[in-house]
């Protein structure tokens, strides 16, 4: 049996680091040029190899972006790119373009090369063209079905990977252009403003400043507003299918974002192998991708060629907040070191969701500010505060459950 590789996004060091120690065996993350996810953070050649040291010693790999399809003006900068890449040895490039791939080739030969999902592989014979070109792996398009997945399979020997979690466009795999015509900001440079969720309204042409509605019910139109993809409940599927690779949608997304969503599926994946002939999915993990901001999810074109959308708002739900991450935690005393990125305060429960270990809830009874050893009642994002409680793990994330109205 091959239980495939988890992959997570890594929009940053922080996240990077998140994603390896919450169980994910591979992060791709891209440099600062030719990357997509323009605001992402993005790595120096000096941070890839950092994280590269780190993700080896954890036994886990590195894939680097080049996935933008570039303009002839930036062509020539990019063999000195890849030939600096190529030194520093990431496990993998992620590569779309042809001619990218055809100097990827020639000026960093020693990396392996992972077609994107970019270039909407969506057949075995796109992705034996790929192989036979010597790319070691294909990110299948968001679009494939489970029954081509498992015919696809069949067809081909390059190693498969498969989304199964994170957003998803209206456009064909990403290849879209409203966020460059209304924003200026082009999806196929990674600066995509997701204003396919914006709310919508027809003018005609003849009555300019008069927008109509086009009522899905009073609150308004989201027609192109995708759900987002979880298929947390189909791992046995999944390994069924031969899948060689997982992957988390997300590098803009928080380090919580990463570390709850890697948390769960290193479970679901780690269930599965401890027992896979009585393999019973735990229904709590549903719960816990819930935690995060997401869009109401489905599961895509997973099982049929249909894509959702969610028509009531353009905005995210979630059930928790997250408020603060543990930096370490100090046994002696009994202190945790807590960074706070959101509003905490005396009094408030908190959920604490451990890398690797059980979810823990406590009172929070007293809060120390690490810089003058100030009582606090309350703490906002940006505080370093310390806060008793029972032994937890560093690189432990606090949360709050949200209150419905
Ligand atoms: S605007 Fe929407 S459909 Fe277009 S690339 Fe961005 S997320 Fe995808």
């Amino acid at each position: 049996m091959k239980i495939p590789e988890l992959l997570a996004p890594a929009g940053n060091m922080e996240k990077a680091k998140t994603a390896i120690i919450y169980g994910a065996d591979a992060i791709y993350l891209a440099g600062k040029q030719f990357g997509m996810r323009a605001g992402a953070g993005n790595f120096s050649l000096e941070e890839i190899s950092e994280i590269l040291e780190f993700a080896h010693q954890h036994n886990a790999k590195v894939y680097v972006t080049v996935n933008v399809f570039p303009h002839q003006n930036e062509i020539h900068e990019l063999p000195k790119y890849l030939q600096l890449l190529n030194e520093v040895k990431p496990d993998g490039l992620i590569i779309a373009d042809l001619g990218i791939f055809r100097m990827a080739k020639k000026h960093a030969p020693d990396i392996p090369l992972h077609i994107s999902t970019q270039a909407n592989s969506v057949n075995s014979e796109a992705i034996n063209f790929w192989h036979d070109l010597g790319a070691s792996r294909v990110v299948l398009a968001r679009e494939v079905s489970y029954k081509e997945l498992l015919a696809i399979r069949d067809e081909v020997n390059a190693e498969l990977e498969v989304f199964v979690h994170g957003a998803m466009c209206m456009a064909y795999s990403g290849r879209c252009l409203i966020s460059h015509v209304l924003t200026g900001r082009d999806a196929n440079r990674g600066a995509c403003t997701q204003c396919c969720r914006w709310k919508y309204s027809i003018v005609e042409e003849k009555r300019p400043g008069e927008y109509m509605p086009v009522f899905e019910d009073e609150r308004g139109t989201y027609l192109f507003n995708s759900k987002d993809l979880c298929l947390i409940e189909y791992i046995p599927e999944l390994i069924n299918a031969g899948v060689d690779s997982l992957k988390i949608e997300g590098r803009m997304k928080s380090a919580y974002y990463v570390a709850t969503v890697v948390r769960a599926y290193r479970k679901a994946l780690d269930d599965y192998l401890k027992n896979p002939d009585d393999y019973q999915f735990d229904k709590s993990l549903l719960d816990e991708v819930a935690k995060v901001s997401h869009r109401p999810y489905y599961t895509g074109f997973f099982f049929e060629k249909q894509a959702g959308t969610f028509i009531e708002s353009s905005q995210n739900v979630q059930t928790h907040d997250f408020v603060g991450v543990v930096r370490e935690y100090d046994k002696s005393t009994n202190l945790a070191y807590v960074e706070v990125r959101n509003r905490i305060a005396v009094g408030d429960e908190v959920e604490i969701m451990q890398p690797h270990a059980e979810n823990k809830t406590m009172k929070v009874t007293q809060m120390i500010n690490v810089k003058d050893d100030a009582e606090l009642q309350e703490a906002h994002a940006n505080y370093d505060v310390k806060i008793p409680m029972g032994e937890v793990k560093p690189w432990s994330m606090l949360r709050i459950k949200i209150e419905s109205e």
